[in-house]
């Protein structure tokens, strides 16, 4: 058995998930004749309060597409230094969209109001990029799966909407963030034009996202999918897990977040480790006291058959999720506890 908490990407289908996959009802999607894509696309856009939803094989290809959405070549769009869409997507904001990325040094991949008011170029202002962006992820990925403030995002768009800015939301694991937050994908949907969601990670599916938004933004979106390779024929297979995922896995992502909250507190108070980030949700980052120990402890995790994943200077992650039972969860506590490398 191997206890596998690098990502929350490393979970399969249940034999549930598979029965549902398996009784899709499907047609060509690039003729928009896939039922069981258009009810996925439906129950998105109404749970968001949003008038039109577009599946994707990935986030990524979700994320490029608002931004190329939202943008013209030479312009710039404002993110946090941690991004997904800046740090993960092999640079396709610019291979894409031909648009660079202004970052913001923020805290735990979240910042303020006011550093977006800092960071927009003036528009008559002809020799900088012209602002036409703001991306924040929630949960921040990087930011250790945290969460961000509500009240702070109504402020960011406030000053989208005085600059003229789009304002997209990185949402693929927004699904924590509203179950840890106890908020409303409606309230997600007043706030932003666009919103990629992921199906593929906390929610268990074997592949799929969507983007969700308004119809002035969202009009050209199969085209920009298309030329991005993303126009799939049969794919109802795979909204169907998406379909049974929202309607099984979504409340029991508090358990993966209770879990990596004890995980948390049984890490800081080991000797060996210097620093334990905030948890609000399923993502745990810490680092060891020697940086230099990072390759031991993960092999010493590993003969153990618990897998991590190591982020370099001594720093790593583990994410707990649907695959993640309370008999692993109790394994590798008690491995932990007593671990030596
Ligand atoms: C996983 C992820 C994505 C999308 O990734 P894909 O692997 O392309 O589906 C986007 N943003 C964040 C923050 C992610 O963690």
């Amino acid at each position: 058995m191997i206890i596998d908490l690098r990502s929350d990407t490393v979970t399969k289908p249940t034999q549930d998930m598979l029965d549902a996959m398996l009784q899709a009802k499907v047609g060509d999607d690039v003729y928009k004749e896939d039922p069981t894509v258009n009810a996925l696309e439906e129950q998105l856009a109404k749970m968001f309060g949003k008038p039109k939803a577009l599946f994707f094989p990935t986030g990524t290809m979700a994320n490029q597409t608002a931004i190329k959405l939202h943008t013209n070549p030479g312009d710039q769009v404002i993110c946090d230094k941690d991004a997904h869409i800046y740090n993960y997507e092999g640079g396709g904001a610019s291979f894409n969209s031909g648009v660079s990325c202004k970052l913001i040094d923020g805290n735990r991949g979240m910042f303020t109001a006011e550093q977006v008011v800092e960071a927009i170029n003036p528009p008559d202002f002809y020799h900088s990029p012209l602002t036409a962006l703001v991306e924040v992820e929630n949960t921040a990925n990087r930011g250790g799966g945290s969460c961000w403030d509500f009240e702070e995002l109504k402020k960011i768009r406030t000053v989208c909407d005085s600059n003229n800015l789009g304002f997209h939301l990185d949402g693929a694991r927004i699904w924590n963030a509203l179950v840890e937050k106890k908020e409303t994908a409606k309230d997600y949907g007043q706030l932003f034009d666009t919103i990629s969601v992921c199906l593929s990670k906390g929610l268990g599916c074997p592949s799929g996202s969507v983007l969700i938004g308004d119809e002035a933004f969202m009009q050209n979106a199969i085209r920009i999918r298309k030329i991005l390779g993303g126009g799939m024929r049969q794919v109802g297979y795979l909204a169907s897990a998406g379909i049974y995922a929202l309607d099984n896995n979504l409340d029991r992502l508090a358990e993966d977040h209770k879990k990596a909250k004890e995980i948390g507190s049984l890490l800081s108070e080991l000797p060996f480790i210097k620093n334990v980030s905030p948890i609000e949700t399923n993502i745990i980052i810490f680092e060891l006291q020697n940086k230099r120990d990072e390759p031991k402890f993960l092999k010493a995790l590993e003969d153990k058959n618990i897998r991590l994943s190591g982020m370099g200077q001594g720093k790593l992650r583990i994410v707990t999720h649907l695959d993640y039972t309370d008999q692993m969860h109790d394994y590798f506590l008690s491995v932990l506890s007593v671990l030596k490398f």
